[in-house]
């Protein structure tokens, strides 16, 4: 199959869909893979290491696209993009949080195939394709230490001849993928961790990373279809609420991570909660996107209420590009194997249980004639 990677265009954005080792494994496996030049450097990968890789790197983004099946790209195309893409072919990227429906008529001009990386349903089978897993690691990771540059204090504990300094107290809301991770950086740094989720399961999980749980009792039935959390009644929010506005205040900083798949984020420290954290402590909001998980972030923006820094970064993940683009383009290439005959020919299956779940468009039309 020939596969494209083109430079990202999305401003902050500088991961790239595939990494030289993996295109190493592409290229031995029969794939012939065109990089436009350069699409690598901000993820600190070189045109030079792709050629060696087995790639072949063309000056233009029109070269690069010449005659190829199957486009990779980290965030989703504008539809201007999708009209350089040839004709019939397949692309392969991250939705983000708009709605697709505006990338239809460009797509469909073109009869073009679209997966969507967000959509990779979550089980077993298909773990090793999953970027939203892979992205929530890197942002859980880098949301600690965001949080740490802003704090006015060290997270460990220091006895020093100056004086012995208390630890950080860290706060994580949302226990999934990023909020596990969370705990685990924050711990290593030497804060004193609490977890929080609905999950029964990531009651468990916090309290294996060494982090104590704060919080109202979790409920077997608070989890949903897929191991998700559901949305709560507004009487089991205002419980969950009320039972952290006890224990937020303690604590110097909070990151939230807490989501609910196709709903707007759930809101767990409303303005009141804000207004009882002490003046300099810092909340991170990995919820922002998607309507935030404190009242007052605003996505893409550190504002200051009250005191308190409160950060709501978005894609996170492409501000530690070269990890990031790493486990990105593993996902890509257990997708690319999935969707290869043994001959190495792209074969798309809308009945596939893992192709069916990621089609936006197949050649161009939505699958059961609406957008979704
Ligand atoms: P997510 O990003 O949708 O949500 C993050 C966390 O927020 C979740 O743990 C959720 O329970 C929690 N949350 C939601 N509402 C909340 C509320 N009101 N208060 C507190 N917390 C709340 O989830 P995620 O991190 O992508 O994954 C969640 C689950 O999916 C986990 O069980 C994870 O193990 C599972 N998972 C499975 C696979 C797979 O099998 N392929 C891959 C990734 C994740």
């Amino acid at each position: 199959m020939r596969i494209a990677v083109l430079r990202e265009t999305a401003p902050g954005e500088a991961r790239v869909a595939l990494v030289p080792d993996v295109v190493q494994r592409l290229a031995k496996a029969g794939h012939q893979i065109s990089i436009e030049a350069g699409a690598g450097l901000p993820a600190g990968f070189t045109d030079a290491e792709y050629e060696k890789a087995g790639a072949r790197v063309h000056a233009s983004r029109a070269e690069a696209l010449t005659g190829v099946e199957l486009v990779a790209r980290v965030r989703r195309p504008t539809p201007a993009e999708i009209g350089e893409v040839p004709q019939g072919s397949t692309l392969v990227s991250m939705l983000g949080v708009e709605p697709v429906e505006a990338l239809v008529p460009a797509l469909a001009a073109r009869n073009l195939t679209l997966l969507g990386l967000e959509r990779v349903p979550r089980i077993t089978r298909a773990q090793s394709m999953d970027v939203l897993s892979s992205q929530a690691t890197v942002a859980g990771y880098k949301a600690v230490l965001l949080g740490a540059s802003e704090l006015g204090k060290l997270l460990p504990m220091l006895t020093t001849a100056a004086g012995t300094l208390a630890p950080a107290k860290v706060l994580v809301l949302g226990a999934g993928v990023a909020g596990l991770q969370a705990i685990a950086t924050a711990r290593r740094l030497g804060a004193v961790v609490s977890g929080f989720d609905v999950r029964p399961a990531a009651r468990e999980q916090v309290l294996s990373l060494g982090a104590s749980f704060v919080g109202p009792e979790v409920s077997a039935d608070y989890e949903g279809e897929g191991g998700y959390a559901r949305t709560l009644t507004a009487e089991e929010q205002a419980k969950t609420r009320d039972a952290l506005a006890a224990a937020v205040p303690h604590h110097d900083l909070v990151i939230s991570t807490a989501q609910v798949p196709g709903r707007k984020a759930p809101i767990l420290i409303d303005a009141k909660g804000v207004a009882t954290l002490r003046p300099g402590s810092v909340v991170v909001d990995l919820a922002a996107e998607t309507g935030g998980n404190v009242e007052g972030s605003k996505a893409g923006e550190r504002v200051v209420i009250g005191g308190v820094v409160v950060l709501g970064p978005v894609q996170l993940a492409a501000t530690v590009p070269l990890h990031a683009s790493q486990m990105f383009a593993r996902n890509v290439l257990t997708l690319v194997q999935h969707l290869s005959t043994k001959e190495g020919a792209l074969k798309i299956d809308p009945e596939d249980e893992i192709t069916k779940a990621m089609l936006v468009t197949l050649s161009g039309q939505v699958p059961g004639g609406t957008g979704r």
